[in-house]
């Protein structure tokens, strides 16, 4: 019989995901061989498979054929000194597999449900005890939908454009930055848009955008995360080193579950590193708590500077990074220590609304957080709050505080125009839009 052993004893079950060219294989083997845990490629098999197709001629539409060459190929992964090898019905294929064929023609392979339950089966069993960094598109989500520690990579597609341009131009092959990326955003919406396990963050991933980092920096993020866990510390521990916000968000997330029954979504696109700006619906004085505690980042806020005014308040708030406002116009001094911090690599969070909503629905944002995107340049995380304005009935257990994490929106990669106030609105737009979004029609506020 098996015996179970403990975390510690077996190795975590680390899982990645992420878009092509997003750092995935050198993060994850760079952090296996840190570890001493196995690497598992999962593309790789998906390849291996898709060049015995290729080589036996079968058409790849037709997913009979494809499903049952699956229940008869052997796939191995041997771990060798110089790294993992793929082995095909006991040949080493491990160079073959990287071929622009093998690359065109996997999206249909992969695509196969029959084709995806034999290879998810076989990396279940690779995986099922522990000490494995897996790397795919459906890790987190359908192989090891309850892995100790999951991680969804991501870069935008110019960077990941430019990766792949400097590789191929490494091995002696050119090609333009124009073709590479239309190529990656076509292989984006493939594997987001297949019916079969499509690309997607799992709800309990931590995301890292990998765009501005270099390889080092991504691989000692995912190391401090894994060894967060086998610590055995709660994932759900404030980053600060400020006592009195730490202390206050343990005793006001503690109070906010029970009482108001806060539940939180998407918590993992709140970028750990770096600065970020936070920026939600406004419905209610207890916004900012619930957020602040929501989150392990530890947050800085902007409040009315009316309310610093009484010297006890100001005490607190201010210990809690509150930072004065005035609501009368344009604040540049606000405006300017925001920026700073961001720049500094805090996070802010931002009512975009100014004001609370009086009825609330989502009133007309004025475009601040947009001009302070521009100004920091830092990315966005849209967030939908609701249940605080009518906070009582969640006491009464009628309804429950909600908290909701978009992902992150990277200025730079929307279609700016070059012209500050139009891109100011224009970021602003989108920011409220995702909010929507986030709400999803749900009209309990
Ligand atoms: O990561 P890599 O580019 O080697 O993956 C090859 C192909 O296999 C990708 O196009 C991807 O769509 C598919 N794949 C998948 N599920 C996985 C890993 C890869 O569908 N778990």
């Amino acid at each position: 019989m098996r015996r179970r052993r403990s975390r510690k004893q077996r190795g975590l079950i680390i899982a990645i995901d992420g878009p092509a060219g997003s750092g995935k294989s050198t993060t994850a083997k760079l952090v296996a061989k840190r570890l001493g845990y196995l690497y598992i490629d999962t593309g790789a098999m998906y390849r291996a498979l898709t060049l015995k197709a290729l080589q036996l001629g079968l058409d790849l539409n037709d997913s009979g054929a494809l499903s049952k060459l699956a229940d008869n190929t052997k796939i191995k992964l041997v771990q060798h000194e110089d790294g993992v090898r793929t082995y095909l019905d006991g040949s080493d294929v491990s160079e073959q597999i990287r071929h622009p064929e093998v690359t065109r023609s996997v999206g249909p392979v992969c695509s196969v449900r029959h084709v995806r339950r034999v290879l998810v089966r076989q990396q279940q069993e690779l995986g099922r005890d522990g000490g494995v960094v897996m790397e795919g598109r459906d890790i987190g989500t359908v192989v090891f939908p309850s892995a100790d520690l999951k991680v969804y990579l991501d870069a935008s597609i110019r960077e990941r454009a430019k990766r792949r341009y400097l590789q191929l131009k490494a091995e002696g092959r050119v090609t333009s930055m124009e073709v590479l990326e239309q190529e990656i955003a076509q292989r984006d919406m493939q594997d987001m848009s297949r019916r079969e396990s499509p690309l997607r963050m799992a709800k309990d991933a931590v995301l890292i955008d990998t765009t501005a980092q270099t390889i080092e920096e991504q691989v000692d993020e995912v190391i401090a995360l894994a060894r967060e866990v086998i610590r055995g510390q709660r994932r759900w521990r404030v980053k600060t080193e400020n006592t009195f916000y730490r202390f206050s968000w343990h005793f006001c997330r503690t109070l906010f579950r029970v009482l108001f029954r806060l539940t939180v979504e998407g918590e993992g696109n709140v970028i750990r590193r770096d600065g970020v700006i936070l920026a939600s619906n406004h419905l209610s004085l207890l916004d900012p708590p619930v957020i602040g505690t929501a989150t392990v980042r530890e947050l800085n806020y902007l409040a009315k500077k009316e309310l610093f005014e009484y010297p006890i308040l100001k005490q607190i708030i201010t210990r809690l990074n509150a930072m004065p406002v005035d609501r009368g116009g344009v604040d540049r001094v606000a405006l300017r220590r925001v920026t700073g911090l961001l720049r500094n690599g805090q996070a802010v969070l931002l009512f975009p609304e100014g004001t609370r909503s009086e009825d609330g629905s989502l009133g007309r944002a004025r475009t601040g957080v947009g001009m302070v995107a521009v100004k920091s340049g830092k990315p966005i995380v849209p967030i939908s709050i609701s249940g605080t304005r009518k906070a009582y009935r969640c006491l009464l257990g009628l309804d429950k505080i909600r908290v909701r994490f978009g992902k992150p929106i990277f200025p730079e990669r929307l279609k700016l125009t070059g012209n500050r106030r139009k891109d100011y609105q224009l970021i602003t737009d989108e920011v409220m839009n995702r909010i929507r979004k986030l709400q999803g029609g749900s009209v309990r506020r």
